[in-house]
């Protein structure tokens, strides 16, 4: 006979796998493969999330694409293109219901591709560099309801958002009230977008690991 634990463990076990597809690569001042390789345990360790770490940007195509739940974009490519397969893989997913996330450089790339920026919902113009507080701003939604403010020493990136976004600012900078990070449809599918993540100083922040991970679960419906 099962204990409740037992039971738990069981029923964890038999629900499907979250497939995520975490993009990497561009501009080499961001070390994106060791961003990934310290959130992807804090992430497996969440559920049932299964994550594949590439450079391979051919993933975005529609064939390669609908293998996955959830897409984490760290790619930083400001001058590269974005296909008009890639784009047409990416845009398909996220309006069919899946997830997108985008991580900081994410806002800075394929900036010649609309549906890249509606899909992300800001992109990037300015940005500063120094310690100062994530403040979040709407304590009511899930990814950061109990989240305390925090402390960062980070890129402040600054953002135009797409004429035809509606985001939600989940939390702000104290130094210069910017949206840190955002939320908004695209489709049917979840986006969550943030500015924070330059290097090892962010990526290691409690309340930056919290918010991604809770940013994910919800992404794929899960929260
Ligand atoms: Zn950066």
């Amino acid at each position: 006979m099962l204990g409740v634990s037992d039971a738990a463990t069981e029923a964890a076990q038999s629900q499907p796998e979250l497939r995520v597809l975490f993009e990497i690569g561009g501009y080499e001042g961001h070390d994106m493969r060791a961003c990934a390789a310290v959130l992807k345990p804090k992430l497996e360790a969440a559920g049932q999330f299964v994550v594949n770490i590439t450079d391979d940007w051919e993933q975005f195509r529609k064939e390669n694409i609908l293998k996955y739940d959830l897409v984490v974009s760290g790619i930083c490519a400001r001058r590269s293109i974005f296909t008009k397969e890639w784009e047409e893989g990416l845009s398909g997913f996220v309006e069919s219901g899946k997830g997108f996330i985008g991580l900081h450089g994410s806002t800075d790339s394929f900036r010649d591709s609309d549906v890249y920026w509606r899909i992300v919902g800001g992109r990037f113009t300015r940005h500063g560099h120094g310690e100062h507080t994530v403040r979040i701003a709407d304590r009511s939604h899930v990814i950061v309801k109990g989240v305390a403010d925090f402390q960062l020493i980070d890129e402040t990136y600054c953002h135009e958002f797409h004429p035809d976004s509606k985001v939600t600012v989940l939390a702000r900078r104290d130094c210069d009230d910017e949206p840190a990070a955002w939320v908004q449809h695209y489709g049917d599918g979840r986006v969550f977008c943030t500015s924070i993540g330059h290097d090892h100083q962010s990526w290691n922040a409690p309340g930056y690991q919290e918010i991604f991970t809770r940013a994910c679960l919800w992404a794929t419906r899960k929260i």
